[in-house]
């Protein structure tokens, strides 16, 4: 089956040429799509009715079936089911005054880190471009109100889908497209240093936000926690991120998961500010304290460790935020949104 949600402009107006339409039709067609989210080739009205038909004979709209909604004050959970039978999971926040979706980007995760659900059953599958497109098409047609920001937090590791990722992007902030703001669309990564050295030479993604789960300041814990690192090291880690290209006004955002006597103490706030020092402006550090699953094996530590190693971090002139999520089955690290979160920045101590 051919989805529309597969093609960007350039390639959508090839393959009308191979159908014998005018290029310009593909922009048309588009418009109808991403503007006014009409997913019904008859109401595209400035369209011949015989091209209508070809059209509704070709393509397909959604890559996804809607299975469930589930709604919480802050918060929508959406459950999708793809064409062979695997569950995705989007979540459209509710922030102080926009909408944040956030993405799945794959099915399952190959990453591995210890601390995450999304972990345990390991790598399914990639999404495609349209399967990422969808999960926004769908929440917007449901939602009151337009959706400003993205997140490719959902499950799976967005850079392991490099392609997919950069295309439903792609889509997402060009004028063509859902004409997002690329300040608005940010990629969530637990620090592939190859893909985060394309990203920086891709004049597409480089212009995304950037957040990287970093969770220990030091070699060994962090490889203990996040197996990935074994080859993507710290230190090639640091490496690519303070020579990566930003944009000017942005920082890449450093994600800390807090686990309880694991990555929590004054010694890892410490050497974490010592990491950064030099480059303290490039980076701003959101602390998430660790929400208990009965699945894994770690606790959340106390607010007051919380909040000293956040102290630890704004003494040394680090930008640092704590990130509170509400409920137990909420998390906020890539691949673990399960319900609903909320930011919550703490002035400086
Ligand atoms: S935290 Fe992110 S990268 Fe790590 S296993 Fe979970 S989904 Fe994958």
């Amino acid at each position: 089956m051919e989805f529309i949600t597969d093609y960007n402009l350039e390639e959508l107006r090839e393959r009308f040429v191979s159908l014998g339409l005018e290029k310009y039709r593909a922009g048309q067609v588009l418009k109808w799509l991403y503007k006014k989210l009409t997913t019904d080739f008859s109401s595209m009205t400035d369209l011949p009715k015989e091209q209508r038909r070809l059209l509704e004979d070709t393509f397909r709209f959604h890559p996804l079936e809607k299975l469930d909604r589930v709604d919480a004050p802050d918060s929508r959970k959406y459950l999708f089911r793809t064409h062979d039978g695997h569950i995705v999971e989007t979540v459209l926040i509710r922030e102080r005054d926009h909408l944040t979706l956030c993405v799945s980007s794959q099915v399952g995760c190959a990453v591995g880190c210890t601390f995450c659900a999304t972990a345990i059953d390991g790598l399914r599958r990639n999404l495609t471009s349209a399967e990422i497109l969808d999960q926004f098409l769908q929440v917007q047609k449901d939602s009151p109100e337009k959706i400003r920001n993205v997140v490719f937090m959902g499950m799976g590791e967005p850079l392991a889908n490099y392609d997919n990722v950069r295309k439903a992007a792609e889509i997402m902030v060009s004028p063509w497209g859902l004409d997002l703001s690329k300040r608005r669309v940010t990629v969530s990564t637990s620090g592939l240093v190859a893909q985060l050295r394309r990203m920086a030479e891709d004049p597409i993604m480089r212009e995304l936000n950037l957040a990287v789960s970093l969770n220990a300041p030091r070699q060994s814990t962090r490889e203990s926690i996040m197996p990935i690192t074994r080859k993507n090291t710290l230190s090639e880690l640091m490496e690519v991120l303070v020579k990566y290209p930003l944009p000017r006004y942005r920082r890449i955002t450093l994600e800390y998961v807090l686990i309880k006597d694991l990555n929590d103490s004054k010694r890892d706030a410490e050497e974490l500010a010592e990491l950064l020092r030099r480059h303290r402006k490039r980076f701003k550090v959101n602390l998430i304290p660790f929400n208990p699953d009965p699945n894994l094996p770690y606790e959340r530590p106390e607010l007051t460790r919380v909040l000293n190693f956040q102290k630890v971090l704004w003494e040394r002139g680090i930008s640092t935020f704590v990130r509170f999520s509400k409920g137990v089955d909420v998390f906020g690290a890539c691949g673990q949104l399960r319900a609903k979160r909320d930011y919550v920045k703490i002035s400086n101590p």
